[in-house]
């Protein structure tokens, strides 16, 4: 029998109460996540409260989360914390994930206690052998984190995270507060572990070029909405929603042809207190109809299994030939970009 997916998010949905009355009672929320559905097999994307929702960091407001076939709304307690072992997070600032007066020792061998029965010899191994999972060295266990630089801490954020095995990591934008060289390094070493520990990653991140490297499934979201979904390289390729369309076409290129051929987004994204009705993006999209501003399209799958929620997205392909999204002259200087990025965290 084939095994189901490993997490899947059944339209769920995430308000934040912003504002409350005199009483307490709730006036104003922002809707952070809006119906989104996606499953994990191997890989995936998302955002951050998508990410923080998926382990039950936090309630969803509506919708189902199933973890590994649980639905974690049934469980609590001790059961809760055993099925949520199984998914880890590795935040973007690992300095202050990391407990500054805890060795490294301390804080690897903290989720063995916690989760295991290991001896304190056998803990003391496992934490040397963490250590040397993610490039580090067994004796660095002594050292505080602030004797570690930005990489190295967050080498130890991942080997913490690798303690108990877990199935899913969520790595929330992992390397961007991280140096170009140094980025390239940690992205090799996630996409080493995953092949060798065969795990699932819902990695979150702002940078397209990082994103193709790492990612085989794609998720786009605009103000809380998946707007997009689909294999990487289909996305990359053929992007088929006007939002997606324009964050590739304003991928940094050095070059103003490539910034002549940019499709800008008119306007400044709306108040996620108080998002369009309709598709949320048409007061910002040159292809909006009257449909658009009153129907909010659904999340449809095309016969590739290409997910795009846009009335219109077929007519938008057929008159835009995917080539010309952004000009040829400028997406052949995106395939380049992308061609160095890869030669570089291959070095
Ligand atoms: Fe643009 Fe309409 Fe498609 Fe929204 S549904 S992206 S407004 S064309």
């Amino acid at each position: 029998m084939t095994p189901g997916p490993l997490l899947v998010l059944d339209n769920v949905t995430k308000n934040f109460v912003v504002r409350r009355s005199l009483l307490g009672l709730p006036t104003a929320a922002v809707r952070a996540v809006d119906g989104v559905s996606f499953s994990v097999a191997e890989s995936g994307c998302g955002k951050s409260t998508v990410g923080r929702l998926a382990l039950r960091l936090m309630e969803p407001t509506a919708g189902a989360i199933r973890f590994d076939g649980r639905d974690l709304a049934a469980l609590s307690g001790a059961e809760l914390r055993r099925v949520r072992a199984g998914a880890q997070l590795i935040f973007q600032d690992p300095y202050g994930s990391l407990n500054p007066r805890m060795t490294v020792g301390e804080m690897l061998a903290e989720p063995l206690l916690l989760h295991t029965d290991l001896s304190a010899d056998d803990r003391r191994e496992r934490v040397a052998d963490l250590l040397r999972t993610v490039g580090l060295r067994g004796e660095h266990a002594q050292r505080y984190p602030h004797e570690f630089s930005g990489g190295q801490r967050q080498r130890i954020a991942i080997a913490r995270a690798l303690a108990v095995e877990p199935k899913l990591i969520v790595c929330d934008e992992p390397v961007s507060a991280l140096d170009v060289s140094i980025r390239s390094q940690i992205l090799n070493l996630l996409k080493d572990l995953q092949q060798r520990l065969g795990l699932a990653y819902i990695f979150i991140s702002h940078d397209l070029a990082v994103v193709k490297h790492i990612a085989a499934r794609v998720a786009v979201m605009y103000l809380g909405r998946i707007v997009e979904s689909g294999e990487a390289k289909q996305i990359f390729a053929e992007p088929r929603h006007p939002y997606t369309q324009a964050l590739l076409s304003a991928a940094p290129v050095p070059s103003t042809a490539g910034r002549r051929a940019r499709q800008i987004l008119p306007g400044d994204p709306p108040s996620p207190l108080d998002p369009p009705p309709g598709c949320h993006l048409h007061p910002r999209c040159a292809h909006a109809q009257d449909v658009c501003k009153s129907s909010r399209p659904e999340l449809t799958i095309a016969s590739d299994a290409h997910a795009t929620a846009c009335h219109l997205w077929r007519d938008i392909v057929s008159s835009v030939p995917p080539a010309s999204v952004a000009g040829p002259e400028f997406s052949a200087r995106l395939q380049r970009l992308f061609r160095a990025f890869d030669a570089k965290v291959q070095d």
